[in-house]
C-alpha cells in the first residue's frame, strides 16, 4: 500500500527540524561574533558596547524642540521636535540605515510632546509610506516605527494603508528643492474610504524641503481629507 502523503502536504520531519535549529543557533553564534568583533558603538559619541549610552540618551530625550510652527501649503502647519544634527541627527540616521529600530522609542516619545504640546486636533495618524520594493529592502517603514509610538501614546488609530506610494522616486538626497517636488508628482496615492473628512496627523522622520509631506499632504486632500497637518523628528537647517 502506498502510504506517501499527498504532495501538498509540508512534510516536516526530524532532519529538517534539527536543520532549522542548527540555523538558528549558527545566526546566534555568527551574531555573538559579530558583536565581538565590531562591537556596538553609542550613535552619539562613539563609546563601545551600547548603542546609545546614558549620556546621549539623556541629550536624545531632553533637548528642547524649537517652538516654531511653519505654515507649508497645501498643510495646516507642520512641526518638528529638533533641528537635524547631534546626536538626534545620528539617532534619525540610525534608524533609517543601521536598523537601530529601538532608537524609534525615545524619537517616537519626542513626538507625542511635541504635538501635545501644539494642541492638534487630529483623528488619525498616518506615517509616510515607503514603496514597497524600499520596505522590501530595509524591512521595515521608519516613520511608521515612529508614528507607532505616538499612536500608543495618545491611543488616537494609526493608518498605514491610507496613503501608498505609487512610484519608486529616486533618492531626494543632493536634489534641489524644485527638482524633489518634480520628482514627487503623482508619487503618492490616498484612499478616499480611509481618510474623507479625516483630520490627519502625517508623521515622517525628516523635514527638509518639505516636498514628501506636500505631496503627501495634497494626495491626502485629493482624497478628502478635512485637514493635515505634519510632524517630523528633525527639520533640516535651510
Ligand atoms: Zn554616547
Amino acid at each position: 500500500m502506498d502510504n506517501r502523503l499527498p504532495p501538498q502536504f509540508p512534510v516536516v520531519t526530524r532532519s529538517n527540524l534539527s536543520l532549522s535549529r542548527i540555523s538558528a543557533i549558527a545566526e546566534s553564534i555568527w551574531k555573538e561574533t559579530l558583536n565581538l568583533v565590531f562591537p556596538p558603538r553609542c550613535l552619539g559619541c562613539g563609546k563601545v558596547d551600547t548603542v546609545i549610552c546614558t549620556g546621549c540618551l539623556n541629550i536624545l530625550t531632553h533637548t528642547r524642540p524649537p517652538n516654531s510652527v511653519q505654515p507649508l501649503p497645501p498643510l495646516n502647519a507642520i512641526t518638528s521636535t529638533a533641528v537635524h544634527k547631534g546626536v538626534i541627527r545620528e539617532a534619525v540616521q540610525a534608524l533609517k540605515y543601521d536598523h537601530t529600530r529601538l532608537i524609534a522609542v525615545p524619537l517616537g516619545n519626542r513626538l507625542t510632546e511635541q504635538v501635545r504640546a501644539k494642541g492638534w486636533q487630529f483623528d488619525t495618524i498616518i506615517p509616510v509610506p515607503l514603496h514597497t520594493h524600499r520596505l522590501k529592502e530595509r524591512g521595515y517603514n521608519q516613520s511608521e516605527l515612529l508614528a507607532a509610538i505616538v499612536a500608543d501614546e495618545t491611543m488616537i488609530p494609526m493608518v498605514t494603508v491610507a496613503v501608498e506610494r505609487t512610484r519608486l522616486t529616486r533618492s531626494q538626497v543632493g536634489l534641489s528643492a524644485t527638482e524633489r517636488r518634480r520628482n514627487l508628482v503623482d508619487a503618492f496615492i490616498a484612499h478616499p474610504d480611509l481618510v474623507t473628512g479625516r483630520s490627519i496627523l502625517l508623521i515622517d522622520d525628516v523635514y527638509t524641503t518639505g516636498a514628501t509631506l506636500g505631496a503627501c499632504a495634497q494626495a491626502l486632500f485629493d482624497a478628502g481629507a478635512l485637514s493635515v497637518y505634519g510632524l517630523t523628528v528633525t527639520a533640516a537647517q535651510n
